[in-house]
């Protein structure tokens, strides 16, 4: 009879984790005593057990694989060198019949469910960050029985079904003969213990609903969809586990004069034919001018609302104006640019004396009758602005 464990179970010297189970499993099922009852089987039973407890603890293999007696260290007697949950993947082909809940009794106590609520914020309180009450619906601690899910002077009793281990033994017959496998009990659900006399406050659960004002502070930068994430602010968890996390996902509000790619603020200026020719400085407020005082980061009075937009003599409609740097703060630090679209206004009604002028001044630059110059199309600011109008 061979003593070397990879002969025992039939697999080489380098076989994986899995290949070594897989081995197992498939001899466990030809040679467990409830299958095969003749003593020589349940000698090599013993032998395959013993054989996988030392390959599949990667430790006791690498003592074997250095030249260690497999089987002169002691493991105790035999058949206690598998794991019943072995046997039962053995049977079942992974997770035996309950799976982990048929280890003992479990917890009442559990985490609590995430939860997601909704914030609908100003554009600049997204780019600039800002802090807000919110109301928060969610499961909070029992304070009658602290979570415990039991009135106050009472506690739980051991389950009299399962004797407090939560479960109980089931023996099926099969055609693989009788197999005993263990179910959560019943009576307790698995919890080893009763509730006789459950808290009046939660009906033993252990949590109330309660709606709560919670204070946010949203960090600047965030953008419509983002969801900022307050831990251990969700569902406090039955019998008194630990809270879920709370979610606040935030809605960014269009604006009516910036609209936000990326990190960079698109606007558009209007200007005067005069103005776009002759050259001229405009006023241009910025994002930051919807901010309250109190919102902004420092809460300083120095913060820049306004821009000076320098408007060079003969700027084209439909040219951008790109200003570095007073676009939206990113989330990981620096900040995106300000894209300033000219649209140039041709004035539509003209007083004679208006007109007079204007047609001395075409007269003077010899424009009288331009000869419409035929061009490559461009992506002309009106092409935009149709598609902007046309969504
Ligand atoms: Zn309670
Ligand atoms: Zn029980």
């Amino acid at each position: 009879m061979t003593q070397d464990p990879y002969e025992i179970l039939g697999v080489s010297r380098d076989a994986s984790a899995d290949e070594i189970k897989k081995a197992y499993r498939k001899l466990a099922r030809q040679l467990h005593p409830d299958v095969n009852p003749d003593p020589e089987t349940q000698e090599r039973f013993k032998d395959v057990s013993r054989a996988y407890e030392v390959l599949s603890d990667p430790g006791k293999r690498a003592a074997y694989d250095r030249g260690g007696d497999a089987f002169s260290q002691g493991f105790g007697g035999a058949g206690q060198g598998f794991s019943f949950t072995d046997i039962m993947d053995a049977f079942f082909g992974g997770g035996a019949p309950g799976g982990a809940q048929t280890r003992g009794p479990r917890s009442r106590a559990r985490r609590g469910q995430d939860a997601l609520i909704r914030l609908d914020v100003e554009l600049a309180e997204a780019a600039f960050g800002v802090t807000r009450d919110i109301k928060v619906d969610t499961a909070l601690r029992c304070e009658a029985c602290a979570g415990e899910g039991t009135a106050p002077g009472t506690s739980p009793v051991t389950c009299e079904t399962c004797h407090g281990q939560g479960e109980v033994a089931v023996v099926q017959r099969s055609f693989l003969g009788e197999i005993r496998t263990l179910r959560p009990c019943a009576a307790c659900r698995g919890y080893g213990s009763i509730i006789p006399d459950p808290c009046r406050e939660c009906s033993g659960d252990g949590r109330v609903r309660s709606r709560r004002t919670l204070t946010v502070k949203i960090p600047a930068g965030v953008d419509h969809g983002t969801r900022v994430q307050l831990t251990g602010q969700g569902e406090v968890g039955p019998g008194g586990g630990p809270a879920g996390d709370l979610y606040v996902e935030i809605h960014v509000e269009p604006h009516k004069t910036f609209t936000r790619h990326g990190n960079d603020l698109h606007t558009t200026v209007s200007l005067p034919m005069t103005a776009a020719a002759l050259g001229t400085r405009l006023t241009l407020p910025l994002l930051e001018a919807d901010l309250q005082p109190s919102e902004t980061q420092s809460g300083d009075a120095g913060t820049t609302t306004t821009y000076d937009l320098e408007v060079h003599p003969g700027t084209q409609s439909g040219s951008e104006q790109v200003i570095r740097g007073f676009g939206v703060p990113s989330l990981r630090g620096g900040r995106g640019d300000l894209v300033v679209s000219i649209v140039v206004e041709t004035p539509t009604r003209l007083d004679a004396r208006q007109e007079e002028l204007m047609r001395e001044l075409a007269a003077i630059r010899g424009e009288e009758q331009p000869d419409g110059k035929n061009e490559a199309p461009h992506r002309s600011m009106f092409g935009r602005l149709r598609d902007a109008f046309q969504g």
